[in-house]
């Protein structure tokens, strides 16, 4: 028998079978919690497992209706969505549940191993985290708050939406589109009372185009300022879910918000994220005035902040720009794959065996994975674009490692997707850089959750593993698709076999690298401004005084008064990132710390790769990533890494 489950769908009878899956789990639920000593053994173990043999059951059907979408697909999902979120919510709130975890966490501690006290932990934490412990009146009003809290972020997003939908700019002018590329002036073309006229809207693609390529400044400046003075009312807004948030979090027994927000991520308190953030700040803030004067000295008057988007791009296409066309033959589909298979091998020994098995399409594909000649896992690549496949690229976890209730070990096996190029029989699918960069990314998380040793699958792979530090292990390997010595195993020209030169991948480095600084400042503003929010209670003048007081750090062209920048920061207060934007750096940070730690050693003599995958891999969330950091590298992060990475010095 196969270790790995068939990949199968049965969309006729999924929900009938669903309803009987979630009936019989409640069943065994109550008689698991009429059970008189309950142990790990007895009582988290298989509740444990009932989860994962859930999720065995749910992932195939999310991941056809993502990659093979048809009507009935999307039908038989929004049906099951409501059934399977009423069942989890149910089981998040059960507070008897809570009270058994408490229980076995006081008689067994010292007996368990770290893996199951940190399943403990973590469910532990989650009841707490929502307020399950609390009398009923205090209880009462977290759900209040919950309530009024995704209402009020709903309509901060619906009143952004409003205001980017209302607003348009119609350019009667040939001349003032001269410069942007054909694609986006086609965009904007429509033909009105006999003439051609261009619109322009505060749509993504349409606002980022004008702003970057649009050569009357006085018509960007009209653009940029609708665009950052969008949605006033959500003004107000802020405030009341800043009080709201503060409330939650003094209702949980945190300090403010921030807290509450750190309490389930790797960051350990307030001090160290603001510290964090501001070294960053400090040491990248000479280079980033550097880069501006740069900028500035392709204009005639002094930038304001609707023009440098401009002037960059004009640096950019004058002395960085790279031609993805040039690089296109030297990244076909095949060889990239084989060449990941093969540097992976070279830095962790671990080796991908392509096996034949019918799959949800023919262009995809899987491989066991071995580990010392033992199977270890199954990965299942879906790479190339196609009509039915959702868009973007990612990772899903299908079968966890673990050990199950007889103590028989589970493999794991996870999805890649991406949406590259289709290739035919005559056509080879030829990537961008960006493409190999995204394929390793995803490559990062799914060897993260395959190459777990882990017995308890709560914590084991990709699970359990904290908000702030999941990107770690993807990042990490993204970092080694500029790496000269990992490119040359597979960069080389597909009709003439010609392996790609230093120079080209120099240029690959610095194009990443233009105007980092620059990059890096703003990404400081936004990080600062949102932890520092979520640190009390402020009123609407008070949230622009916090901003303009950290723009004072962070800002070298000074915003005009009309921006009101906050109130279209959907992230944090309608996006779930409050108090935690600062995970983008966070992460970034330890993986481009354990990359140079990689490549000082030589990459493929590193002692540290092997550590890396020893213990950060087959770790998955059983400890805090900060644990396992430290046992990797014998210290702390060190954020001067992540500047050497961007090129920043
Ligand atoms: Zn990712």
């Amino acid at each position: 028998m196969s270790e790995f489950l068939k990949f199968e769908v049965d969309l006729d009878n999924f929900i009938k079978n669903l309803n009987t899956k979630l009936d019989a789990n409640n069943e065994e639920i109550t008689k698991l919690l009429k059970i008189e000593n309950k142990t790990y053994t007895n009582f988290v173990k298989p509740l444990q497992m009932m989860e994962e043999y859930l999720g065995h059951f749910f992932t195939p059907l999310s991941h056809i209706n993502s990659v093979n979408n048809t009507e009935e697909t999307q039908k038989v999902y929004s049906d099951s969505l409501p059934i399977i979120t009423e069942y989890s919510t149910k089981l998040s709130q059960n507070i008897d549940i809570y009270k058994a975890y408490k229980e076995i966490q006081a008689d067994e501690k010292d007996a368990l191993n770290h893996e199951q006290n940190r399943v403990l932990e973590l469910n532990i934490q989650n009841f707490e985290l929502s307020g399950a412990n609390l009398d009923e009146k205090t209880k009462a009003r977290l759900q209040e708050i919950n309530i009024k809290e995704s209402e009020l972020s709903n309509n901060f997003s619906q009143n952004l939406l409003d205001a980017t939908n209302a607003y348009e700019k119609i350019i009667e002018d040939e001349k003032d589109v001269e410069g942007l590329p054909q694609s986006e002036v086609q965009n904007a073309k429509f033909e009105e009372d006999g003439k051609t006229k261009y619109k322009f809207t505060l749509q993504m693609p349409s606002y980022i185009a004008y702003m970057t390529y649009g050569k009357n400044q006085t018509i960007r400046e009209e653009i940029y300022k609708a665009y950052v003075s969008r949605a006033p009312q959500n003004g107000k807004i802020i405030e009341e879910l800043l009080a709201l948030k503060d409330e939650e979090a003094k209702l949980l027994g945190f300090k403010n918000y921030a807290s509450l927000s750190l309490a389930s991520k790797m960051a350990e308190d307030e001090q160290s994220v603001l510290k964090f953030l501001n070294d960053l700040l400090q040491n990248s803030k000479a280079q980033a005035k550097e880069e501006l004067k740069e900028v500035q000295e392709l204009a005639d008057k002094p930038l304001q902040s609707f023009d440098s988007a401009y002037y960059s791009e004009l640096l950019k296409k004058k002395k960085y720009e790279i031609d993805e066309e040039e690089y296109r033959p030297y990244f076909e589909q095949k060889s990239v794959i084989d060449g990941m298979f093969t540097f992976l091998n070279k830095l962790f020994h671990i080796e991908f065996k392509k096996i034949d098995e019918k799959l949800w399409d023919e262009k995809a594909t899987s491989y066991d994975l071995y580990v010392a000649n033992k199977l270890k896992a199954r990965l299942y690549l879906d790479l190339e674009a196609r009509e039915s496949k959702r868009g973007g690229a990612w990772m899903h976890n299908f079968q966890t490692h673990c050990k199950d209730l007889e103590g028989k070990e589970q493999l794991a096996s996870a999805f890649v997707v991406c949406n590259f190029p289709a290739s035919s029989d005559n056509n080879p699918s030829l990537l961008r850089h960006d493409d190999v960069v995204t394929l390793f990314h995803e490559m990062g998380h799914a060897i993260h959750h395959l190459l777990s040793d882990v017995d308890e699958n709560e914590v084991s792979g990709v699970n359990g593993v904290e908000w702030d530090a999941v990107e770690f292990p993807s990042q990490f390997l993204e970092n080694f698709a500029y790496e000269p010595e990992v490119l040359k195993l597979f960069a080389s020209h597909y009709k003439t076999g010609e392996i790609i030169s230093d120079e080209m991948i120099q240029k690959l480095v610095k194009s990443k690298n233009f105007l980092s600084a620059s990059a890096m400042l703003r990404q400081l503003e936004f990080s600062l401004f949102d932890f520092k929010l979520h640190t009390g209670v402020f009123t609407e003048d008070e949230v622009q005084s916090l901003l303009d007081e950290i723009r004072e750090q962070t800002a070298l062209i000074k915003p005009p008064a009309y921006n009101k920048f906050q109130n279209g920061f959907a992230h944090i207060f309608a996006g779930g990132y409050s108090a935690g934007y600062y995970s983008y750096k966070w992460a970034e940070v330890l993986s481009a710390d354990a990359l140079f730690s990689v490549v000082d050693e030589g990459i493929f003599d590193s002692k540290t790769a092997q550590d890396y995958l020893n213990i950060v891999l087959s770790g998955g969330g059983s400890k805090s990533m900060g644990t396992f950091f430290k046992e990797l590298m014998q210290r702390d992060a060190n954020p001067k890494s992540l500047l050497r990475l961007n090129g920043i010095k």
